[in-house]
């Protein structure tokens, strides 16, 4: 499977911007793209800016949260029906900043799963460790928990369509990156728990390592067992580091 470059582009640009940037990302690369996916996550609003912008390419776009609930009293929420309804195709779950900066729970994540996929909107369930934890020697029992709760009642059927992403906390916009051997080591335990978990189905799911990814550091990081692609912050907001980094995986 294509290795999958992720751009989280978090609470940034102007939607002027955003659509410029996925313009030139998509004159930029060949078409078809035969190295890589590629995805972006736009703020909402400017989901449908980059839709217009990527129409006549491979380039995906999803949405960097979304609620379980279809629709509701839930002010300031956005349901997967509505994503739907714009065209974006998937969702991140469970990243960092949800977790720890808004309290999202594990359960929660599990709930945002369900009905991602319970409207084919592909997920990306977003897990990692903090530094505290790193140092305490915890972190698969914290992988193991986000992991394990995240993908609960979730059948092998659907693994196809789920991808799950090691962000370790403490390499999130901090310029600190797992080694590759680091996050390799956190990789292979992860596919051990997805095979636990799925079966054969949980050996052809992608695990993307994020975490202060940057042209420098992308290719050593991609050609790492296990390694099925990066999700990137700070360097997916301009072309001169990004496609560098999606390069990397030709
Ligand atoms: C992220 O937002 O998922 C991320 C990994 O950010 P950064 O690349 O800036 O560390």
């Amino acid at each position: 499977m294509k290795p999958l470059i992720a751009g989280n582009w978090k609470m940034h640009l102007n939607r002027a911007d955003a659509a410029a940037l996925a313009g030139e990302l998509v004159r930029s690369l060949p078409a078809p793209l035969e190295y890589a996916d590629v995805a972006l996550f736009p703020p909402f609003p400017y989901i449908a800016d980059v839709l217009g912008a990527v129409a006549d390419s491979d380039i995906e776009v999803g949405a960097q949260n979304m609620h379980e609930a279809d629709r509701g009293a839930f002010t300031g929420e956005v349901s997967g029906p509505m994503l739907l309804d714009v065209g974006a195709t998937r969702v991140l779950v469970g990243h960092s900043e949800r977790r720890h900066v808004f309290g999202e729970s594990d359960g929660a994540t599990n709930q945002k799963i369900k009905a991602a996929l319970g409207h084919d909107i592909a997920p990306t369930l977003c897990v990692g460790e903090q530094l505290e934890e790193r140092e305490a020697g915890q972190t698969e029992a914290v992988v193991e928990r986000q992991l394990r709760a995240g993908l609960d009642g979730v059948s092998a059927e659907r693994a196809n369509t789920v991808t799950v992403a090691y962000e370790p906390v403490w390499a999130i916009g901090t310029g600190l990156t797992a080694s590759p051997e680091q996050a390799g080591e956190v990789h292979a335990f992860i596919r051990g728990l997805l095979i636990d978990i799925w079966g054969d189905a949980g050996a052809r799911v992608r695990i993307l390592y994020g975490g202060s990814v940057k042209p420098a550091n992308a290719s050593a990081l991609l050609k790492t067992p296990e390694i099925g692609g990066v999700l990137v912050g700070g360097a997916s907001l301009t072309t001169n580091l990004f496609l560098p980094i999606i390069r990397a995986a030709e």
